[in-house]
């Protein structure tokens, strides 16, 4: 785990010299990336209660030596990152590697690693943009936000349930998705916990 590698230099009976494929100036972004997340975001995100606190767990877990980490340089198209939902890799991308700005990076580590911890794309944006105003998040498109519902479930009320949060497509609120009850043959009740957003039309489905 850590950076991912490849071979320079040797010759067909081997040798040579692993070097990873994020160069230093990226090691370093990512590196302070992650620290920010373990120190600040992760805190924040426990505080929350419910099923954040779940994913707090995960995200305890997540360091640069835990986690395989690949630039993936142009192979990326305009991605700032991506990463398999569930699994312990993260791919970075130009956009949110130097010289663009920390925040950047910063706000990418933080989305990609919500994904490895079985997150979808509503669990890593309502996030991003709840703890990193000012460091990098913006909000999604309509394109992103029409990809919700077919990631979700619902709960009744008109709610839907993400991995980690719960959205109100009518108004655009999201808040803290809370298990409750449940025994060896039913499942939990799902409730919305904490508000993670307020109501807003970005947030508005369809
Ligand atoms: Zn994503």
């Amino acid at each position: 785990m850590g950076f991912v590698t490849h071979t320079e230099g040797g010759s067909w009976t081997g040798g040579g010299t692993e070097v990873p494929n994020c160069n230093l100036n990226d090691r370093n972004a990512i590196t302070a990336a992650f620290n920010f997340m373990q120190a600040t975001s992760r805190p924040a995100v426990a505080a929350l209660g419910g099923e954040l606190s779940t994913l707090a767990g995960c995200l305890a877990g997540k360091t640069v030596a835990a986690v395989e980490i690949d630039c993936r340089g142009g192979s990326c198209g305009t991605a700032f990152g991506t990463a398999p939902r569930g699994g312990n890799s993260i791919n970075m991308c130009p956009p949110a590697l130097p010289p663009s700005v920390q925040a950047n990076t910063d706000v990418t580590v933080f989305h990609e690693l919500i994904h490895s911890c079985g997150g979808g794309e509503l669990d890593s944006w309502s996030l991003e943009n709840r703890f990193y105003v000012g460091r990098g998040t913006f909000t999604p498109g309509k394109a992103v936000i029409n990809g919700f519902p077919g990631e979700t479930t619902a709960i009744g009320g008109g709610l839907r349930a993400g991995t980690f949060v719960v959205w109100n497509p009518a108004n655009g609120q999201v808040s803290v998705k809370v298990l409750s009850g449940g025994s060896w043959n039913t499942g939990p009740t799902v409730s919305a916990g904490a508000q993670i957003l307020a109501p807003s039309a970005a947030y508005t489905f369809p």
